[in-house]
């Protein structure tokens, strides 16, 4: 699948709501979401204000691209995420998110290394952060219980995380902590469900989605 590289706020646009995919952005007034509320597209405006009825197929499929797009998977990858989650203990939804909440770009931004996933991505990808005193590249990594997640020593001299520069995250979650003066994460323990409470997904409408084909 090619990657996408239209306008990211369009998303939210379609979705109906703020997915926060571009940091700092998405809290100030220049948000495409509070600006132009209404779906993308030439008739998009027309659109603005009306209820459709949505089908249960419509919700479900909705729900699944939400969360495909917060998180910034494709489709094949996130399938494979759905079937492992099945083949996890406990229920498949709570898997689903298990999974990726512990992907090392999540964990990234989670820990406030960087403003929006897709920057976490990228900082991931140019070999900017060590697991466990070993670099690791690949956004998609999964981090594990007891894992440290550091900046690696020449990056900290990059002017992306000059202390000046770098502020940590307001909130870290209970499953993470961060030591901000030596700009190093730990992984706790794999987030509980109610830990991962605040995330604003239907899981269960994304398990009837893959269950239904
Ligand atoms: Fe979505 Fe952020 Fe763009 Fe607002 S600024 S529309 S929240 S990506």
């Amino acid at each position: 699948m090619a990657r996408y590289t239209d306008a990211v706020c369009r998303l939210c646009r379609r979705e109906g709501e703020k997915l926060f995919l571009k940091g700092t952005r998405c809290l100030g007034p220049k948000c495409a979401f509070e600006t132009k509320g209404y779906p993308p597209g030439e008739h998009g405006i027309r659109l603005m204000g009306r209820r459709r009825r949505q089908s249960d197929y419509s919700l479900q499929l909705r729900e699944k691209q939400k969360a495909r797009r917060i998180y910034g998977v494709y489709e094949k990858q996130f399938r494979r995420y759905f079937q492992a989650a099945t083949r996890a203990q406990g229920l498949t939804g709570i898997e689903l998110i298990r999974l990726l909440e512990t992907r090392l770009d999540n964990v990234v931004f989670r820990l406030g290394f960087a403003s929006s996933r897709s920057q976490a991505r990228q900082l991931v990808t140019h070999g900017h952060f060590e697991v466990n005193e070993r670099k690791v590249n690949i956004p998609s990594y999964t981090v594990d219980a007891d894992d440290v997640i550091t900046v690696r020593t020449r990056s900290k001299r990059n002017g992306f995380f000059a202390p000046a520069d770098w502020q940590p995250a307001d909130q870290t979650p209970t499953w993470l902590a961060l030591d901000a003066e030596s700009l190093q994460g730990q992984v706790l323990r794999i987030p509980s469900a109610e830990e991962m409470g605040s995330i604003s997904l239907n899981v269960q409408l994304i398990v009837e989605y893959y269950s239904a084909r």
